[in-house]
């Protein structure tokens, strides 16, 4: 299976981050080695000083797909949960300086937890989910689905031209604004509305 991950999907955070604003959708991948599950706690790496956390919806895809129209684009995942999209910031600045990819920010050991799945069918409207991400009990990001740039649909629609998708993959959505930075001792909380679907203590 693949990791793909959608940046600059969230107005705020692409403000935040100072970055452009994507015409169409900014993506990267993260290697199956960065998959971090079971609400396993992720340890902090020696080569960063700085792993920011980006809490992210992720979709799974349920079926093979090329160049899939974007009205069938909704028929080739099943499941949605949230993620952890583990930035190591300062690497990464030096790599966007450097105009270099960002593949060691982003795809080190355990740099996307994800939690528990829950079917499609268990939201009425894929435009109007709620999200956030709580850091030792305060929330730090809030988003809804209907705030993303790129739709699902349009996500798996532009990828599937470049990159054939495969069952099991999994697309990281982009994360809203809020991003910060995570210490030993941290607890991460991901929920989508009520449901708390992801933990992950930094240790
Ligand atoms: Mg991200």
């Amino acid at each position: 299976m693949k990791i793909i991950c959608i940046g600059r999907n969230y107005a705020e955070h692409i403000k935040e981050l100072s970055s452009p604003v994507p015409s169409t959708p900014v993506f990267f991948l993260k290697p199956d080695t960065s998959l971090l599950i079971r609400n396993r706690p992720f340890y902090l790496p020696d080569f960063s000083k700085e792993i920011h956390y980006e809490v992210e919806l992720v979709i799974k895809i349920c079926k093979v797909g090329k160049n899939i129209q974007k009205k069938y684009a909704h028929t080739y995942f099943d499941e949605i949960g949230v993620g952890l999209d583990f930035t190591a910031r300062d690497l990464q600045n030096i790599s966007k300086q450097q105009g270099l990819p960002w593949l060691i920010a982003k795809g080190f050991d355990n740099a996307a937890p994800v939690g528990k799945f829950l079917p499609k069918t268990h939201f009425p409207i894929l435009e109007n989910i709620n999200f956030h991400l709580v850091l030792n009990g305060t929330i730090v990001q809030q988003a809804n689905s209907k705030d993303m740039i790129f739709s699902f649909d349009d996500i798996i629609s532009y990828i599937s031209h470049f990159i054939t998708l495969k069952t099991g993959d999994l697309i990281f959505t982009g994360t809203p604004s809020g991003v910060g930075p995570v210490k030993q001792g941290d607890r991460l909380e991901a929920y989508i509305e009520k449901e708390r679907l992801l933990k992950c203590d930094i240790k």
